[in-house]
């Protein structure tokens, strides 16, 4: 059994997400979540950390979403085979329903010394395979049965394969319903609620990803308590923990010793959201980062660490860019013309579409040729704005079909072969909003130069005209979004027209010192080893050492 050994000086870890991206044949994912946390388990592996990431076998997935005829955005669900995975042979119950709900335990073995757990309902001949049939599908019951598969169960499955924990690490407010595993743990030993709280605070930390009030998941005590979340708790007790309604944030927030938002800006916005309230733990901030290994194509990397020809390589990546495009049917993109990319989750919020806002502007330049646009995303199946805002996206390509390009079901191939292959990576969210971002960490490390609104990571990285662009500051919170719109308009179209255009088409030389500062600024500052390393040192570690004070206290 590979029941970790304690005693050694690191703490073991054990790390709960409702998502992992590790690569594209493995689609329990649906965007940056997921892939951070795959990203994050694979740097944990490569610098040896003792480690075990627990999640759920979505047996089909987010969705596969594709463009028919009229343009329009539809899914497709598929039960896909999981050919790496291994039964541990373990099974754990979650009562739920007050039905027995049994899930199994599987393992994926390549992730070495950072196994991946991953829980089952879905296995031949259960009758709950509803629960963990797809990622962030059905309704709020659905919801909840996977968080409670993923939390509740996700300690039991810990418990009967032996491993020992010093640390849990909820990735998202999704886990929270571990705590009060760990709470019912201790009161079955003995403890009043109030000691069993304040010792599961002592071996929890919570990271949470959502900048904005309404993204964050809360839940009514009334279905709570119908479908067992409560776990042996009472109503005043859940809600001292999450509030009423049951808010996911708060819980993690109150079940941890320390907690944790994923940009320094971000950092700041937690505070603001949720700094008054009471039991709130220390909160600070660690920026996300992604796995060079697989993100930054290797001989980019080899090219910038000998001062070799970069852009050759960069071109190389452009035109395999170019071919996919050509092979899919979507156009035919030229070698010689600005590239600029844009990908991610269809919302409102990023404003996929703000390039196109003044047609007067943008016309003649994609008219004549001068920039060609290259867009993919993926809606929410049930999110009925961000499908409208890919079907809009759709049509810029049909108006500008020699220049704009939507490519359909965004995924991490996709990812790939557009961080390496585009020569700009455009970013305009409205802020606060972009709790960090991680796709401009992947072009950056390309050589793929950013051009963006200073919101999430950009701020900590990106230095106007010397790695990257950046628009305009303002303090967005004061000004209402159209006020946003304008003013982010105005300052996409002179940076773009007036700085990145001259550049590019008459000093070469130049964007190609950007490329490598670009390189140099992201390689390690934005990696999943540097955050790793952040979260054993300034997270980790300080829950053990608070704990074994503790221990030396009581004796
Ligand atoms: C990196 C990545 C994301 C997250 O990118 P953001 O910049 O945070 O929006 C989402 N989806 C895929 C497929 C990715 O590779």
């Amino acid at each position: 059994m590979n029941a970790f050994c304690s005693g050694t000086e690191l703490p073991h870890v054990a790390y709960f997400c409702m998502e992992y991206g590790l690569n594209a044949s493995i689609p329990i994912y649906s965007g940056g979540l997921g892939i951070l946390a795959g990203d994050y388990i694979k740097a944990a592996r490569e610098l040896g950390r003792p480690m075990v990431a627990v999640g759920i076998l979505w047996r089909q997935g987010y969705t596969e979403q594709h463009i028919d005829s009229n343009g329009q955005p539809y899914d497709v669900y598929r039960d896909y085979a999981f050919p790496d995975l291994r039964d541990t042979g373990v099974t754990v119950s979650v009562r739920i329903w007050e039905h027995d709900v049994v899930c199994k335990v599987w393992v994926l073995d390549n992730q070495g010394n950072v196994p991946l757990y991953l829980l089952d309902a879905g296995f031949p001949g259960s009758p709950h395979g509803w629960m963990t049939q797809r990622l962030y599908g059905g309704g709020r019951q659905e919801r909840i049965a996977a968080e409670m598969i993923l939390g509740i169960g996700g300690i039991r499955a810990l418990r009967a394969l032996g491993l020992l924990i010093d640390v849990y690490h909820f990735n998202e407010g999704h886990a929270v319903f571990a705590g009060l595993e760990l709470i019912r743990e201790k009161m079955s030993q003995g403890q009043s609620f109030e000691r069993a709280w304040h010792n599961t605070r002592q071996e929890i930390v919570f990271t949470t990803h959502t900048p904005v009030a309404a993204g964050n998941e809360v839940h009514d005590h009334d279905t709570l308590g119908r479908m067992g979340a409560y776990n042996g708790l009472d109503y005043n007790q859940m809600r001292d923990l999450g509030g009423d309604p049951f808010s996911m944030t708060v819980a993690g927030l109150r079940l941890s010793y320390m907690a944790n938002g994923v940009s320094k800006l971000h950092g700041r916005t937690v505070h603001r959201m949720w700094g008054h309230l009471e039991s709130i733990p220390l909160i600070f901030s660690i920026t996300n980062g992604v796995h060079p290994g697989t993100w930054q194509d290797p001989r980019i990397k080899q090219a910038f660490e000998t001062r070799g020809d970069l852009w050759s390589i960069h071109m190389d990546n452009k035109r395999k860019l170019i071919e996919y495009v050509k092979e899919k049917g979507l156009g035919n993109l030229r070698e010689d013309t600005l590239l600029i990319g844009f990908a991610r989750r269809a919302a409102s919020y990023k404003r996929g579409d703000l390039i196109f806002r003044n047609p007067e502007v943008i016309d003649p330049y994609l008219k004549t040729g001068k920039i060609q646009i290259i867009f993919s995303a993926k809606a929410h199946p049930a999110d009925m704005m961000g499908k409208e805002i890919i079907a809009r996206l759709v049509e810029f390509q049909k108006r500008y079909p020699d220049n704009v390009v939507f490519i359909e079901n965004y995924n991490m191939d996709i990812a790939t072969l557009l961080v390496r292959g585009c020569d700009i990576w455009l970013n305009n969210p409205r802020r606060p909003q972009e709790a960090s971002g991680t796709s401009g960490m992947k072009a950056a490390m390309n050589g793929v130069l950013n051009l963006s609104v200073e919101d999430g990571w950009v701020g900590e990285g990106v230095q106007h005209g010397i790695n990257g662009w950046l628009l305009d500051f303002h303090p967005g919170e004061n000004l209402s979004p159209q006020e946003q719109d304008e003013l982010d308009m105005k300052s996409l179209y002179r940076v773009l027209l007036e700085e990145v255009l001259p550049m590019y088409y008459h000093n070469r030389k130049h964007w190609v010192e950007m490329m490598m500062l670009s390189i140099d600024m992201s390689r390690w500052q934005f990696s999943s080893h540097r955050m790793c390393r952040e979260y054993y040192d300034l997270m980790y570690t300080p829950v053990t050492t608070n704990k074994r004070q503790l221990l030396n206290q009581s004796v």
